[in-house]
């Protein structure tokens, strides 16, 4: 493209909300045929709340709670967020963790009044040497709504689960309708569950995901397809993402992401809606079409 038509491209694109961040980008946008969507953040709001505590027998519902709002104020995660503020507002106070750690795309761990408190997904007890079939139904039922189960680990034994919900952003649902009918080929990926994944993507009528994937897999699910000749496009907002995001054909950063994430993008989508990727496909377009 010449340098007068990308210009106006940038400035049509900066009026739409969306920033171009070079040529590249623009030119390379035409031909993109796969768009790999994040979950947490791009699809969704990224804001989950607290929806329900679940004590195994034996245990507090409070007291679960308790625990793991008090570990949690320890991690920047939005899921911590949610816990530590359902955890307020229901008036539960908080107790000062000791020993934290956190474990990347597993959870975290530390002590609390002096016990041993772990707060994570499946692969995190796995990493303790629990299991969790005992609570499977009841885990995947909260799953089928779309919801995010974390477990509560006491002292070595499960104590409970806390799940979270994180809703759709309103914009979502039309930007894939518009996004399927371009023609593009959308899969979803997510370092949640696959049972979470697959509901929140069947009512978004996404067919193809890749869940329990750990950051650097988002970045290799990107290079397979790339390997089979696909021309891949990434959206996401996350520290997580800012691999993928490198390693795409084009980038797509939301706005509300991240810092990495916008840097490591040819595409800024300021109000971090998805249908910012139609316009941005479009200008793509009219600017490649402009110059031939
Ligand atoms: P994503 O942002 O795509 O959901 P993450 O790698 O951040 O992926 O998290 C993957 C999973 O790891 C989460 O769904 C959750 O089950 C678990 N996890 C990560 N961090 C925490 C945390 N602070 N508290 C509880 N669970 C966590
Ligand atoms: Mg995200």
């Amino acid at each position: 493209a010449t340098p007068m038509s990308i210009m106006t491209a940038t400035g049509r694109g900066a009026q739409a909300g969306v920033l171009i961040k070079n040529a590249e980008a623009l030119e390379r946008f035409e031909k993109v045929d796969t768009l790999i969507v994040d979950k947490t953040g791009t699809l969704t709001e990224g804001k989950p709340r607290l929806v329900a505590v679940l004590p195994e027998p034996g245990h507090d519902e409070t007291e679960v709670l308790r625990l793991a709002a008090s570990l949690e104020r320890g991690s920047e995660h939005p899921l911590a967020e949610a816990i530590v503020t359902g955890a307020e507002a229901r008036g539960v106070s908080l107790a000062d963790a000791s020993d934290f750690d956190a474990l990347t795309g597993k959870g975290v761990m530390g002590r609390v009044d002096g016990q041993a408190v772990a707060l994570g997904n499946r692969a995190l007890l796995e990493e303790l040497g629990l299991d969790a079939a005992a609570l499977a139904d009841r885990a995947n039922a909260r799953r089928d709504e779309g919801e995010t189960v974390m477990f509560v680990v006491l002292d070595g034994a499960v104590a409970g689960m806390v799940s979270v919900a994180d809703p759709v952003k309103e914009t979502t649902p039309a930007a894939l309708k518009a996004l399927h009918a371009l023609g593009f080929r959308v899969i979803m990926a997510t370092g949640d569950n696959e049972r979470t994944a697959r509901a929140v993507a069947a009512r978004l009528g996404i067919d193809e995901i890749r869940a329990d994937v750990l950051p650097e897999d988002k970045a290799r699910i990107i290079r397979e397809l790339q390997e089979q000749g696909r021309q891949v496009a990434m959206a996401g907002d996350g520290v997580n993402d800012a691999p993928a995001l490198a390693q795409a054909d084009v980038g797509v950063a939301m706005g509300t992401g991240a810092d990495v994430a916008i840097e490591s993008a040819g595409f800024t989508l300021v109000k971090g809606d998805l249908d910012g990727i139609v316009r941005a496909r479009r200008l793509s377009r009219a600017t490649m079409r402009n110059i031939r």
